[in-house]
C-alpha cells in the first residue's frame, strides 16, 4: 500500500488547451494531488481550433470537437473538475481564489497551495457603434459556433458574409462561408492578409482568395455597424463604403485574458500578456501560468512576445505539471510556427519575417525566394512550393521562412522549425538527410534546396541580387524567347542559357550583371559561368516568378 503523505491541492483556472493538459499530466506525475480544474464554461477540452470547420459543415457533429469531457478527468484522472464555475478574484497572500457559480451566482473562497492559470485570451472587441447588433458573431467557443450555425439555418435566404480581419481565425471562418454557399466579403485593416507572413508572400494568398470569389478588402477599417431597412447589418469603413451582410463575423484578433492576474497583483509583461519565468512562474512563486495569457521569449528575436496557439499552450502546460510535481522543466520559447489551410492550398510560417527584423534594426539578415516542386518532378502531380528563407549573413543562422503551395508546405516548414529551435544553420539545411521517394520528395528535398541555395549565397558561389532594390545593373535574362515573350523584363539584355558561352562577347565587362530567369535557377548556372569567365554577375533570387508573385 502506497503511504498517504499530505496532499498538495494544486487548483487550475481554464480547462482547455494549457488548462487541461497541465492537469492530466500532473495527474500522471503525482497521483496524491489533489487537483481541480476550474472552467467558467459548459466544455473542457474542445478543440477551438476545430470551430471554423463546425461552422462551415466540414465537422458536423458537435460532439466531435468535444476531447474530453469531466467525467472523463474525473473517472481518469481522479480530476475534480468544476463547469460553469468562474474564478473571479485571487487573494495571493491568502492562497485563496474566490470562486462563482456562473449559474447561480453563489461566490466562496477556496484554498490553494499551487495555482495554475490557463484563461486564455479575449477577442479583441473595439467600441464601434453596433457591435452588438444581431448577426454580428466571433468565433472562440463552441456556444458561439452553434449560435453561428443557428443564425445561418434560421437566416438561409441570407447569402452576404462579411468577416473582418485577415488573421488565420478570420480567413479560415472565411473559407467555411463560402463553403457554405455565402458571398463573402474580407476587411482587414493591414493593407495585407496574414500579417505575420511579408507581404510579397500574403500577395499569392490574397489572390487565392479572390479567384474563389472571395472580395478582399485591403486597408481599409470598420467604423461602425447599423440595420438597414431590409433587414441587413450594414458595415460601414473609413473610406465611406458600405458592405451589407446577412453575417458579419468578428475575428479582429485576441489580447491575453489578464484579469485575473491583475487581481492577484502579478507582474505584466510590456506587450500586455501575464509575465513568467522559463519555468512559467509567474511573479509569485506558487503561481503558474501557460497559454494564450502570457508573454513568451520569442527564441529568434530574443524580444518578449505574445502567441495564441494551441501547441505552445499545451506544451506550456505540461512543463508547468512538470514543475509543480518537483521537477525542473523550462520552456524554450517560441518562434511563432503557425499553418493555415485555405481552398486548397497550404500556407504556412516559422521564425522571424523579414519585416520582423527589419523593424527590429536587424541588418545582418539575407533572404532566398525558391520555387521548387514538392516531389519529384517526372512523378506525376508535382506542384511547386513558393517559398522564403531568411538567414544569418554571418554564420548562416536559419531566421525564418515563409511557404506556400498546393502540397508538402508543412513538411518543409516543419523541418525548418525543427532546425531553428536548435539554432540550426542554412549549412545544416543543406545536409538535413530527410526520407525521399519520388511521389514524397527529391533527391534534394525542397528543404535541402533551401539550405544550398542560401549557403551557395554565403560561401560566395552566388551573389545575390533582389528585384526590391534599386540597382543599376545590367539584367541579363537567360530565359527562352517564348518565355520572354510571355513576360517581358524592361530593358534586359537577352541571351538564353544555352547559348551564353558562346555570346560572352556581347556582354559588358564594366557593368555588374543581374541574371534573370523563370525561378533563379538558370540565373545561378549563369551567374557561375560568367563570374568564371571574370564578369561581376548577381543571381536575381526568385527571378520572374519572385516579380509576379508579388505583383497579384
Ligand atoms: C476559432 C479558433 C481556431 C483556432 N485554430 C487554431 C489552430 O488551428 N492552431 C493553433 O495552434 N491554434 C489555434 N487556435 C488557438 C488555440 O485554440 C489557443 O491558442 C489555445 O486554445 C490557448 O490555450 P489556453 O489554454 O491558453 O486558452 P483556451 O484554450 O482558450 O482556454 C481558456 C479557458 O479558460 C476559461 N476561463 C478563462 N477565464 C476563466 C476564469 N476566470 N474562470 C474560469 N474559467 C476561465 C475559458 O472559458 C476557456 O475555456 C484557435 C483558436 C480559435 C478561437
Amino acid at each position: 500500500m502506497i503511504e498517504k503523505g499530505p496532499e498538495m491541492k494544486v487548483m487550475i483556472v481554464g480547462g482547455v488547451a494549457g488548462g487541461a493538459s497541465c492537469a492530466a499530466r500532473l495527474r500522471r506525475l503525482d497521483e496524491r494531488a489533489e487537483i481541480v480544474m476550474i472552467e467558467r464554461g459548459p466544455y473542457v477540452s474542445y478543440a477551438n481550433c476545430g470551430l471554423p470547420y463546425h461552422v462551415g459543415g466540414v465537422i458536423e457533429d458537435e460532439a466531435s470537437l468535444l476531447i474530453a469531457n469531466p467525467q472523463l478527468f474525473r473517472d481518469q484522472f481522479a480530476i475534480d473538475v468544476r463547469t460553469h464555475t468562474e474564478a473571479i478574484s485571487i487573494d495571493a497572500k491568502a492562497k485563496t481564489v474566490t470562486l462563482r457559480d456562473v449559474t447561480t451566482g453563489a461566490e466562496r473562497a477556496e484554498a490553494y497551495d499551487k495555482l495554475v492559470l490557463s484563461p486564455g485570451a479575449v477577442s479583441v472587441r473595439p467600441p464601434l457603434p453596433g457591435l452588438d447588433l444581431p448577426g454580428i458573431f466571433h468565433v472562440r467557443t463552441v456556444p458561439d459556433a452553434r449560435a453561428i450555425r443557428t443564425w445561418l439555418a434560421a437566416n438561409a435566404k441570407g447569402k452576404r458574409a462579411v468577416v473582418i480581419g485577415g488573421g488565420f481565425i478570420g480567413l479560415e471562418m472565411v473559407e467555411n462561408l463560402v463553403h457554405r454557399g455565402l458571398d463573402t466579403t474580407l476587411i482587414e485593416m493591414a493593407d495585407q492578409i496574414l500579417v505575420p507572413l511579408d507581404v510579397e508572400q500574403a500577395r499569392p494568398v490574397e489572390a487565392l482568395l479572390r479567384r474563389h470569389g472571395v472580395t478582399v478588402v485591403l486597408g481599409e477599417g470598420v467604423t461602425g455597424f447599423a440595420t438597414n431597412p431590409s433587414g441587413a447589418i450594414d458595415v460601414a469603413t473609413k473610406s465611406g463604403t458600405i458592405y451589407a451582410a446577412d453575417i458579419v463575423i468578428l475575428a479582429l484578433g485576441v489580447r491575453p485574458d489578464t484579469a485575473l492576474a491583475k487581481s492577484a497583483g502579478l507582474a505584466i509583461g510590456d506587450r500586455g500578456g501575464i509575465k513568467v519565468d522559463d519555468h512559467l512562474r509567474t511573479s509569485d512563486p506558487d503561481i503558474y501560468a501557460v497559454g494564450d495569457a502570457v508573454e513568451v521569449r520569442d527564441i529568434v528575436t530574443g524580444t518578449d512576445t505574445l502567441l495564441a496557439l494551441a501547441g505552445p499552450a499545451n506544451r506550456q502546460g505540461r512543463i508547468a505539471a512538470d514543475n509543480i510535481a518537483g521537477r525542473s522543466a523550462t520552456f524554450r520559447g517560441v518562434q511563432g510556427s503557425a499553418i493555415i489551410g485555405l481552398f486548397g492550398t497550404t500556407v504556412a510560417w516559422t521564425g522571424a519575417s523579414e519585416k520582423t527584423l527589419r523593424r527590429l534594426g536587424r541588418d545582418d539578415y539575407e533572404k532566398i525566394y525558391l520555387y521548387p516542386n514538392h516531389h519529384a518532378r517526372y512523378y506525376p502531380g508535382a506542384k511547386t512550393i513558393s517559398m522564403k528563407l531568411l538567414f544569418a549573413k554571418s554564420d548562416g543562422r536559419i531566421l525564418g521562412a515563409q511557404a506556400y503551395g498546393e502540397d508538402g508546405v508543412d513538411r518543409r516548414i516543419d523541418v525548418i522549425a525543427t532546425l531553428i529551435q536548435k539554432g540550426g544553420t542554412v549549412y545544416d539545411l543543406e545536409e538535413a538527410e530527410l526520407c525521399y521517394a519520388p511521389q514524397y520528395g527529391s533527391a534534394k528535398d525542397a528543404a535541402n534546396f533551401a539550405g544550398m541555395i542560401a549557403a551557395n549565397v554565403l560561401r560566395n558561389d552566388m551573389p545575390l541580387a533582389h528585384w526590391s532594390v534599386d540597382h543599376t545593373s545590367l539584367l541579363l535574362d537567360v530565359r527562352e524567347p517564348s518565355e520572354i515573350a510571355d513576360y517581358a523584363v524592361p530593358g534586359a539584355l537577352s541571351i538564353p542559357l544555352k547559348q551564353l558561352r558562346a555570346r560572352l562577347s556581347e556582354i559588358p565587362r564594366n557593368r555588374d550583371i543581374a541574371v534573370i530567369c523563370r525561378s533563379g535557377q538558370r540565373a545561378y548556372l549563369a551567374t557561375r559561368i560568367l563570374l568564371q569567365n571574370g564578369f561581376t554577375a548577381r543571381t536575381l533570387s526568385g527571378g520572374v516568378l519572385a516579380v509576379q508573385q508579388s505583383a497579384h
